[in-house]
């Protein structure tokens, strides 16, 4: 009898698995900001019961505004349906590895969590090429949860590099 060939496609991933809905929902935000020119990245923020109380997509063409990051729009929505600017016990989902700028905005915002897709070897700052959110002289971590879909969430990517 032949020993069963793993498929590495359909293992089961207790850690990332949980997240592929919210990370779907993140594709589906990305999936809007071209046709504005925006660089595809879309980001949820999820409650801690799990429902979507923040969403946002790259607007820095739609709008002008250099800080209009999928994740800096998710985490102000979701701030606004909290009530106020703590969002502990929140999750927040981006198809792309956190700038340093958004990874301040999830350290400020005292999020719980961070799942993201794609690794930005070029300039993420939650593991790459710095680790904002995990550095031990600040007083708050998220806890990091990274390659959720990340080959889809990166080919969206390229897709939009390629067709310009
Ligand atoms: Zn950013």
């Amino acid at each position: 009898m032949n020993e069963a060939v793993p498929d590495l496609a359909s293992e089961h991933d207790p850690v990332r698995d949980p997240w592929r809905g919210p990370m779907r929902a993140a594709l589906e935000e990305a999936a809007r900001a071209p046709a504005t020119g925006d660089v595809p990245v879309g980001a949820v923020v999820l409650g801690p019961d799990g429902s979507v109380i923040g969403r946002g997509r790259n607007e820095r063409e739609a709008t002008g505004d250099p800080t209009g990051h999928a994740e800096v729009l998710a985490i102000r929505e979701a701030a606004q349906a909290v009530g106020e600017w703590r969002l502990s016990g929140c999750t927040l989902v981006v198809t792309l590895e956190p700038c340093t700028m958004c990874a301040g905005a999830i350290v400020l915002s005292r999020l719980e969590r961070v799942v993201y897709g794609a690794a930005d070897e070029k300039a993420g700052a939650a593991g790459s090429l710095w680790d904002v959110v995990r550095d031990r002289r600040l007083n708050h971590r998220p806890e990091v949860v990274q390659g959720v879909l990340a080959e889809e969430c990166a080919e969206v990517l390229t897709a939009f590099f390629r067709d310009r």
